[in-house]
């Protein structure tokens, strides 16, 4: 590991006047509701400030308060939650909601070991809601804080491995001040955000330039080092667009289990040597199909396997051959509305056709 070359009190002057210069107007930034605040970093995992701002400012005026938000069926946060992606978000969001409301009277605890007992809530975003909600001294290793510190020290290896985690919390803990952590913690994301980027940092308007090792390395574009994916299973399934009078039939999984809740066409895992034409055939008999022809096929990675999404599409002639239940018929724009999983979604180019 590099030695720290600066005194850890030399970052946040920086950060914070840097900050008060060009920090970002969010949404979020003119609450202090924890509400609010929880939520925002909770879209903000994984999802770009861009793509959440819509979605932050709907949800808050379907669910303006974590009791109606506690109160609302899943199924309604899920279709909410639609074209966010990462849909376990939206489930961990429903159950840490109905915990604060069941166990805390609906007020948001604000202890480090309570806040990361709740479902979905880890060390970094529990940190971001003490400083930013509770004006607490809560400390961040963010996607954007991680990059911005493994460049800063100039850290080589996998920064997701163990020792390089708790080297980045170590210096994170370090850099974070004990006075405006709350502007302190949105300064950091910023600087990750819009300065030191994944991909071409302008280190030359960055505020910590001087300080930086992979600035001084020459190593910026570099760091951090690439992470090696593990090879994933692939499994082929099928699915069939049905239509009916410009209506297209969707089935929501299952609450529990993988992809529970979302939306999909209907759809069968086939074994990896057999033919999806003749399962294709063998489901739409199930539907009444006629005029079943294939229509294209997807490739998706989920987190542990691939999908190869064979798709057939077809005409239902006899509504009452389909039974309903978690199903619907539903027109091509409510279609591209819903909380379909990945690979369906991508299967939506070939509704167009
Ligand atoms: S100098 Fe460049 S690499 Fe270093 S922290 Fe700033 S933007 Fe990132």
């Amino acid at each position: 590991m590099p030695a720290n070359p600066f005194p850890p009190s030399a970052i946040a002057p920086l950060l914070l006047a840097w900050y008060g210069q060009v920090g970002r107007d969010l949404p979020w930034r003119h609450t202090r509701d924890p509400y609010c605040i929880w939520l925002s970093e909770i879209m903000l995992q994984q999802t770009t400030v861009t793509a959440v701002i819509p979605y932050y400012q709907r949800f808050l005026s379907r669910f303006p308060d974590v009791a109606t938000l506690a109160a609302a069926p899943i199924e309604t946060v899920i279709d909410a939650w639609a074209g966010l992606g990462y849909y376990s978000r939206a489930r961990n969001l429903h159950a840490a909601a109905q915990r604060v409301m069941n166990e805390y009277g609906g007020t948001f605890p604000s202890s480090l070991d309570e806040l990361t007992d709740l479902p979905g809530v880890g060390r970094s975003t529990a940190g971001a809601i003490r400083a930013i909600a509770f004006g607490q001294r809560g400390v961040i290793l963010d996607g954007n804080v991680r990059r911005v510190l493994v460049r800063l020290f100039a850290l080589d290896g996998d920064p997701r491995n163990p020792t390089a985690e708790k080297q980045l919390w170590m210096w994170a803990e370090e850099l974070t001040p004990a006075e405006r952590a709350d502007d302190y913690a949105q300064a950091i994301m910023d600087l990750g955000a819009t300065c030191c980027t994944p991909t071409k940092p302008t280190c030359l308007l960055c505020p910590l330039a001087l300080h930086c090792q992979a600035f001084a390395q020459g190593r910026q574009a570099e760091l951090p080092a690439k992470r090696t994916h593990k090879a994933v299973p692939t499994v082929l399934q099928v699915a069939l667009l049905l239509e009916r009078d410009g209506s297209w039939r969707v089935e929501r999984r299952p609450l529990s289990g993988m992809l529970g809740g979302l939306w999909e066409f209907p759809t069968c895992v086939v074994a990896a040597d057999a033919d999806p034409a003749s399962i294709a055939a063998a489901l739409a008999a199930t539907y009444g199909v006629s005029d079943l022809r294939a229509a294209g096929h997807v490739a998706h990675a989920y987190s542990h396997f691939k999908v190869d999404l064979r798709l057939y599409r077809g005409r239902v002639e006899e509504w009452g051959r389909v039974a309903e239940g978690e199903a619907e018929w539903v027109d091509a724009e409510i279609l591209r509305s819903l909380a379909l999983h990945g690979a369906h979604k991508k299967a939506l180019k070939f509704i167009a056709a």
